[in-house]
């Protein structure tokens, strides 16, 4: 309430300053600003400078509630008119007043808002082509603010795939976005303190390859995973790869092997979160803390942060990226 009475106190100083001309009101505008900021940051504890992860969302593809989706998972959220977004991180450097956004999810649109102004995106990097991964290109077309030359950095099959097929094309075609291909184990160096890293990952690729990233931050290391098969799958070892990072955020979809009911679940591999617990039992502590579990199905109980599931998660150590979790970078 104090917050917004600023905004219009502003507003109104602003209307004043066009009619009059004065020049220092300028000054009243920018300070009563800052004094919002200062105010907000120190009611959420928010870092002021440096690199930090915020995560934007923490659903699998299709969010929660799922559509048609009559068990209890998603009746309690529409009972609470709830709902979990898409999972996507952003990147904020601080620093250097840049926005990277992981992933452009269904629901880029709220994300974004909450993210950072119009204009100020600095770049998304894309995942892989299911579609809680890409489809937000949508929000930067046309029919929607028209974006001017946003950066998406996609793999090759990634890039060809949206240069190729309708609608995406024409986000290339009328520069709505800046397509720059990047290449596995490729260094992508962002500004002076943030570099990532693009790595292949086993998954069902049936329009692009699928990529986690690697993001080197000023003072830590960050791997983002949000879709895999099997862990075992891979070419590389987790563990060793996450003992080589201090912040893992891993593939949660489901939680165990039962979870989905009327449907083969080996037809749509990913670790489940039991397995992943399992492989790092006999781990430090210390590696433990480092895990981030994120895009959660609707079907997996730890999306409800009061399940005992989600609970024995904790107490085993490690982490759930909910909506609006930070970590510094
Ligand atoms: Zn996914
Ligand atoms: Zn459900
Ligand atoms: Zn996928």
């Amino acid at each position: 309430m104090k917050i917004s009475m600023k905004y219009i106190l502003s507003t109104i100083t602003l209307i004043f300053l066009s009619c009059s001309g004065e020049s220092d009101v300028h000054s009243v505008i920018k300070e009563d600003q800052e004094t919002v900021k200062e105010e907000t940051i120190e009611r959420e504890g928010l870092q002021t400078q440096g690199v930090e992860i915020i995560v934007l969302g923490e659903a699998q593809d299709a969010g929660a509630p799922q559509l048609y989706c009559e068990e209890k998972c998603c009746i309690r959220l529409r009972d609470n008119n709830d709902r979990k977004l898409v999972s996507c991180i952003g990147v904020k450097d601080l620093d250097n007043s840049e926005y990277y956004l992981f992933d452009a999810t269904p629901d880029m649109d709220e994300q974004l808002e909450h993210f950072c102004e119009k204009g100020s995106l600095d770049g998304i990097f894309l995942t892989h082509a299911h579609i809680g991964h890409y489809t937000g290109l949508m929000y930067l077309g046309r029919e929607a603010h028209s974006a001017e030359m946003v950066p998406v950095f996609a793999m090759p099959k990634m890039a060809e795939f949206l240069r190729k097929n309708g609608p995406w094309s024409l986000l290339v075609e009328n520069g709505n976005i800046d397509l720059v291909e990047v290449e596995n184990e490729g260094e992508v160096q962002l500004n002076s303190q943030l570099l990532v890293k693009p790595f292949l990952v086993p998954h069902r690729d049936e329009f692009s390859e699928t990529v986690g990233y690697k993001i080197i931050g000023p003072k830590k290391t960050a791997l983002f995973i949000p879709d895999i098969d099997k862990w075992d799958e891979w070419e590389k070892d987790i563990k060793r790869e996450i003992n080589e990072v201090d912040i893992a955020l891993i593939d949660a979809t489901f939680y165990d092997e039962h979870e989905l009911k009327g449907r083969d679940m080996s037809e749509i591999p990913h670790p489940f979160v039991v397995e992943t617990m399992k492989l790092f039992q006999e781990e430090s502590e210390e590696l433990k803390n480092k895990v981030y579990f994120i895009h959660i199905n609707h079907s997996n109980p730890i999306l409800d942060e009061d399940s005992e599931e989600a609970q024995q998660v904790i107490s085993n150590g490690f982490n759930i990226a909910y909506e609006g979790t930070r970590i510094a970078l």
